[in-house]
């Protein structure tokens, strides 16, 4: 029999890696604030639990994929939070994208009550959350990370341990950068290349084969040249990702203009209501401007 999971934030992302748990055998505890996720898991063989505390009381490893780290400190801490009902030697994966530091001082919070905690950030989106396939970068005690590593493998293939506790955050935040900067550059060219008359379709085709191939490029015929920004991968997320590593550059001094740059997208797309569309959406920003 395996060991029970608990799984809290069943959002576009947690619902789908928690389902891949079930596939995986492991029994599984579910909580999340909105209860149409609940229940799709619940029917799916899960258990849900009527608080943080009451889950944590069911598992030896609790998985936390939350929007940011206050959500997971709100789930961590107080009289029915997670800490209050875990036993010592249990562990926590922290799998939502949060600030390195924050990653660390929520260790430092769990580790006062015999709680392990590393912090599993993944990359590859819904699809790859569905797929079973996410890339996992992993910071916190190797024997932790080894010991969690069945769990692991039920939700990604590609999984790596960067280091100590927050390194797995500092990896996420470097992709989060590039993706957030990638997606800004191609709703910029898209939009000049499409008022200069070309053909968005063919523009698509052929650059996603040549020097400026890129994630985003691929992910075109989903989302932009077809007008569907369902996410996916929030704006408000996209942005979050961005302000955390810019708050970073101030600790560490190290200049970020490009990221800074692409924030004003991200913040522009959020003013016109965006926020909730998927990050794509972005170019939404430069189509209210051009009429394109
Ligand atoms: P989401 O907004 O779709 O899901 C978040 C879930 O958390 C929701 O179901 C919400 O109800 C729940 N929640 C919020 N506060 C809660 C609380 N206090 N207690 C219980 N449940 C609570 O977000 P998502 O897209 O699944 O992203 C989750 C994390 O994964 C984020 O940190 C994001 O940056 C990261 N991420 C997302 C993607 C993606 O493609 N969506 C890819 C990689 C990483």
């Amino acid at each position: 029999m395996k060991t029970s999971v608990g799984f809290i934030g069943l959002g576009a992302m947690g619902k789908p890696m928690a389902k891949n748990l079930i596939k995986a055998g492991f029994p599984l505890y579910v909580y999340d604030l909105n209860p149409a996720p609940v229940e799709e898991l619940v029917a799916l063989g899960a258990k849900a639990a009527a608080t943080p505390k009451e889950l944590a009381s069911n598992c030896g490893t609790v998985i936390t994929m939350l929007p940011n780290s206050p959500h997971v400190e709100s789930v961590l801490s107080g009289d029915n939070g997670v800490l209050a009902g875990m036993a010592t030697g249990g562990t926590i994966i922290d799998m939502s994208s949060i600030a390195p530091g924050a990653a660390k001082k929520l260790a430092a919070m769990a580790a006062e009550k015999g709680v392990n905690m590393i912090d599993a950030p993944v990359t590859g989106g819904v699809v790859g959350a569905e797929a079973g396939t996410l890339a996992i970068l992993v910071g916190g005690a190797k024997e932790v990370f080894e010991k969690s590593m069945p769990i692991l493998e039920a939700m990604g293939k590609s999984i790596v341990r960067f280091g100590e506790i927050g390194a797995g955050q500092t990896a996420k935040m470097v992709n989060q950068i590039i993706v957030g900067i990638q997606w800004a550059a191609v709703a910029e060219a898209w939009t000049i290349g499409v008022k200069a008359g070309a053909d968005p379709v063919l523009l698509q085709e052929v650059l996603g084969k040549g020097a400026a191939r890129c994630f985003a490029i691929e992910r075109m015929p989903n989302n932009m040249l077809v007008g569907n920004f369902e996410p996916g991968f929030a704006i408000d997320l996209q942005h979050k990702d961005l302000c955390l590593a810019l708050d970073t550059s101030r600790d560490l001094q190290v200049p970020l203009n490009l990221t800074s740059t692409a924030l004003q997208y991200y913040e522009a797309a959020r003013a016109l209501g965006f926020g909730k569309k998927d990050h794509s959406a972005v170019v939404k920003v430069l189509q209210n401007i051009t009429g394109v």
